[in-house]
């Protein structure tokens, strides 16, 4: 049975999320990828576990995540059931609903009757009672927000759900429901937006918006899906996200279109003494908004590298200004 490190909380800083009492790690692992069925069920334990280990306490999940959809709820389930379990209060779960997940009016978007199906179908997955945060996973342009706050409100009353956040909302978007979520005295907490270099749409108004509602960040593919690292400075390797055709958001075009920018970026990453994903972690950590960067990992080492990150989070002005100028910001 495996036993957790007695060092592991002894290097992660945990920021609150904005002015919450819930405080996340610097760091948290996303199981988007690598933790479906079609993935080794052992390279899985030892990424949770060696991620625990190391004072990562936060675990993003979703309902559609795999693939199949499902599975990584399913495969985290039997994780915890096997493992980690034991650890269940060092630990923040979260899950998300919204994209499809099943055939029919009822298996996407933002209805009453979908948010609360799918998250007691996550809760099921995952054998567990509640999560401790969940997620509308993106807006739904043709449900009233009212009713898509009002059925993340029910889950924290029946005690599914301790805390609640929004993904991909604009900033426009945030401030309604925002509004919706004060009237019901619901803790929504939270925003999970993708942000790195190369996509920086949360710096046109989110992030304002984050301040003033008192919310934190956690960010999502800061390292554009591994764009942003050493994985495709030598061309594509086979087993990389953007080499395996199972990977429909990360294609070779997309590494070529973006090659020469990062390898401009990886050499400022070099003369910081640091790797290019621990620059692009440290870089998004920079927001004060940003509570948490929320990281994918094919293999336990690749984490280890991005823990780095923490050892040099500081930018001097003019290394900001070389990474806008190859950004093009
Ligand atoms: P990242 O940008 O962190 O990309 C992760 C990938 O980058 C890894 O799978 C690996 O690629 C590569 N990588 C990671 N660390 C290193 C390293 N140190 N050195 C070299 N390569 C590295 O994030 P993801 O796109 O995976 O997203 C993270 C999480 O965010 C998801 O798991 C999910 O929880 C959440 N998310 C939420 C979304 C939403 O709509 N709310 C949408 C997308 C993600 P390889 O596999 O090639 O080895």
């Amino acid at each position: 049975m495996y036993q957790a490190s007695k060092q592991r909380y002894e290097t992660m800083p945990y920021r609150h999320v904005g002015q919450s009492g819930l405080r996340l790690p610097a760091i948290s692992l996303g199981l988007w990828h690598n933790f479906g069925d079609v993935d080794r069920l052992s390279n899985q334990k030892e990424i949770l576990c060696g991620a625990f280990d190391r004072g990562v306490t936060h675990f993003d999940l979703a309902n559609n995540y795999g693939p199949p959809a499902g599975s990584a709820e399913r495969n985290f389930g039997r994780i915890l059931r096997e493992e980690l379990g034991q650890y269940r209060d060092e630990l923040v779960i979260s899950s998300k609903a919204g994209y499809y997940m099943w055939p029919g009016p009822y298996g996407e978007w933002g209805s009453k009757k979908n948010i609360i199906a799918s998250c007691d179908q996550s809760l099921q997955r995952m054998g567990l009672d509640y999560v401790d945060i969940f997620y509308h996973h993106r807006p739904d342009p043709d449900t009233p927000i009212e009713e898509t706050a009002g059925a993340l409100d029910l889950l924290v009353r029946q005690g599914k759900a301790l805390y609640i956040g929004v993904s991909n909302y604009s900033a426009e978007q945030t401030v309604a429901i925002a509004k919706v979520f004060k009237k019901l005295g619901t803790p929504f907490i939270i925003h999970q937006p993708r942000y790195n270099m190369f996509d920086r749409w949360i710096e046109d108004g989110l992030t304002d918006v984050l301040t003033q509602e008192n919310l934190g960040a956690i960010t999502f593919s800061p390292l554009a899906q591994g764009l942003l690292t050493n994985r495709y400075l030598n061309g594509i390797p086979a087993d990389s996200r953007a080499g395996r055709s199972s990977s429909p958001f990360l294609s070779p075009e997309n590494v070529e279109a973006t090659i020469n920018k990062v390898q401009q970026l990886n050499q400022i990453a070099q003369n910081r003494g640091q790797s290019l994903a621990e620059m692009a972690l440290a870089w998004n950590l920079r927001q004060p908004t940003v509570t948490s960067v929320l990281v994918g990992a094919s293999r336990l080492s690749q984490l280890e590298d991005s823990l780095k990150a923490l050892n040099h989070l500081d930018f001097a002005a003019e290394e900001l200004a070389q990474i806008d100028a190859i950004v093009g910001k």
